[in-house]
């Protein structure tokens, strides 16, 4: 197993490819110390595996990050994987998006490593992984104005930890999908009404005229947790299905 002995924190573990990531690595042999802000999520997942010991997160909560780090042992692993997907053009978004997308996607993501770095820099290292997406400074995608900008972050703040940090033995890569069938983007998909439609639409967009599922990304996350992605920092792993192709 790839990552017997291993300790992971993640975010976002309840839903979609946090769910599915979860699931990897806990086969894989790994400790996850997975939360989320839907606790019920949590109950179900816990159900799934020894490995996961589950505690309810919610990202933005400045004081929940600070217990989670005292409750939980020094992680090998630090996968942020939460996110939220604002929907429109520049000219959709008022201050309410900007502010939850940059909170949640940048400033949250931000937190968790500055809470943990210090104990995983004592720890002698470990990796830090992102959840970014290839709708970022990647590619320009339709109606994902202030979500691209945010993920953009998401990469800059990648590559300067992985810069700053790689004397500490600390690697920090950022994982790109494209379009995943989850949860959250089924809602999206069902807000105009006609799901079939949306679905056709996004497949459209899919080369290999497949949807990712979460179960696709899952094992990206498990190579960039383990001892194989040793010589890897600093990299967006792009997952897309040939999208930027
Ligand atoms: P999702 O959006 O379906 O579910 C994510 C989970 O995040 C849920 O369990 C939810 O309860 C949790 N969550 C929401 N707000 C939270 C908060 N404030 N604190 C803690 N947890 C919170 O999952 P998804 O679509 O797999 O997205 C996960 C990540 O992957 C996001 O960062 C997203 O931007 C990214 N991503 C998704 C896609 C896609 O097509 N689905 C593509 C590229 C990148």
């Amino acid at each position: 197993m790839r990552l017997s002995g291993k300790k992971v924190v993640m975010t976002a573990a309840g839903a979609g490819i946090g769910r599915a990531s979860a699931l990897a690595m806990a086969r894989e042999g790994a400790t996850v110390y997975a939360t989320d802000i839907d606790q019920s999520a949590l109950d179900a997942l816990a159900q799934e595996s020894p490995n996961l010991i589950c505690s309810h997160l919610d990202v933005t909560d400045a004081a929940g990050v600070a217990n989670l780090v005292r409750s939980v042992p020094t992680p090998d692993v630090l996968f942020n994987c939460a996110g939220y997907v604002h929907d429109g053009t520049l000219l959709e978004a008022d201050d309410e998006a900007w502010d939850r997308s940059l909170a949640l996607n940048v400033r949250a993501m931000g937190r968790m490593i500055e809470t943990f770095l210090p104990a995983m820099i004592a720890n002698g290292g470990g990796s830090i992984i992102n959840m970014a997406t290839v709708a970022s400074s990647i590619k320009g995608v339709a109606n994902r104005c202030v979500y691209s900008a945010s993920k953009g972050a998401v990469l800059g703040l990648t590559k300067s930890v992985a810069a700053d940090f790689i004397q500490d033995g600390i690697r920090c890569n950022a994982v790109c999908p494209g379009t995943v069938m989850t949860p959250s983007l089924r809602e999206r998909m069902s807000v105009g009404g006609n799901f079939e439609d949306a679905y056709k639409q996004m497949l459209k967009r899919q080369p290999t005229g497949q949807m990712a599922s979460p179960e696709d990304i899952a094992p990206t996350v498990v190579y960039l947790a383990s001892e194989d992605s040793k010589v890897t920092t600093g990299q967006f792993i792009i997952v897309d299905g040939g999208w930027t192709l």
